[in-house]
């Protein structure tokens, strides 16, 4: 595996060997001294060209964790705010000797495109483009639930999943969907009819308008952002409406199972599509998601550019020394 684009890509087998290699990642994170030597000598450019707060300073610390050099770069302060393209922006990273670019980007397919030219010769990993994918996200979200629901190993097989809310705009759960039915688990998309992507029957997942009658035979729920810097037209008559149907409140809290979790990319829209008291709930592994976020992607890296899955050894020889 040289690039990480889309979760398209991942086989099955390769998803697992990702978590599997996060889950020891995640050792060196909970031990005293959060770095290994993996990645030394190696320079990593953060190419965020559209805002982000967790993904970007999770790839950060994960890149660090492993010792690579980390230049972070963004739109605005860069010359990409003077019209730069993205090709004279992507000969000007491999002049520098850059070995792994991690792009965030407007476009949907600008991963694609970046990893396909031809200035561009290191590996390159999708942290969301456009309203296509953002995998390292489905990829840490599938983690947690495994850790959580399933022991913290093998895959998500029989786990119900639903995911509410803007599907129309949202990355995240076009990687998930992607993800979590290659893993096994049982998707419903729950979202008024004007918030789903046309063709998505053809989506490995089932479709339903009503979020009460789904809740109480979920394990995880993931509640999804409204996303209103992408909505260009009216698609729901008003946020009370809005919340009112497809938002999670302490109402909805109470339908659901004894061991479910409810889950959320982030940014939250608190009392829009979540309430405060569910976000913050005991049931809510939302602050836990980011953590995981730092091992997953540590594991992506690691495989991407150190090219192992021999982890286990490196690792233990850290925490042990
Ligand atoms: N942070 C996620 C993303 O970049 C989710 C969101 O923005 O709603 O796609």
């Amino acid at each position: 595996m040289k690039h990480l684009l889309s979760i398209e890509d991942l086989s099955y087998e390769e998803a697992l060997s990702i978590l599997d290699t996060a889950h020891e990642m995640a050792r060196v994170s909970d031990g005293p001294v959060k770095k290994l030597p993996t990645l030394r000598g190696r320079t990593i450019v953060n190419l965020f060209l559209e805002d982000s707060t967790r993904t970007r300073i999770s790839f950060e610390a994960a890149a660090k964790r492993l010792s690579a050099d980390v230049i972070n770069f963004a739109a605005k302060g860069s010359s990409v705010s003077k019209g730069e393209s993205l090709k004279d922006t992507a000969q000007t990273l491999q002049a520098m000797g850059t070995d792994a670019v991690i792009i965030r980007h407007s476009a949907s397919g600008s991963a694609h495109w970046l990893a396909h030219s031809p200035w561009m010769n290191g590996s390159v990993i999708n942290a969301g483009d456009g309203t296509h994918e953002h995998p390292t996200q489905a990829l840490l979200d599938a983690f947690t639930i495994r850790k959580h629901l399933c022991g913290g190993a093998g895959d998500l097989g029989g786990m119900n999943v639903g995911i509410v809310g803007d599907v129309l705009h949202s990355r995240v759960a076009r990687s998930n969907v992607l993800l979590l039915s290659k893993l096994g688990a049982n998707v419903v998309l729950i979202a008024p009819p004007t918030l789903l992507p046309v063709g998505v029957e053809s989506w490995p997942a089932t479709v339903s308008y009503d979020f009460n009658r789904e809740i109480p035979k979920l394990d995880a729920l993931m509640m999804l952002r409204v996303q209103q810097e992408r909505m260009n037209d009216y698609f729901f008559p008003t946020s009370r409406e809005y919340a009112q149907y497809f938002g999670l409140n302490r109402d909805r809290l109470t339908l659901l199972k004894q061991n479910s979790i409810i889950m959320h990319p982030g940014p939250m829209n608190r009392g829009l599509e979540i309430t405060a008291e569910c976000a913050d709930s005991a049931r809510s592994v939302i602050v836990e998601q980011v953590k995981n976020g730092v091992s997953v992607r540590m594991a992506v890296l690691y495989l991407l550019l150190a090219g192992s899955s021999e982890i286990a050894s490196a690792v233990n020889a850290e925490v042990n020394a």
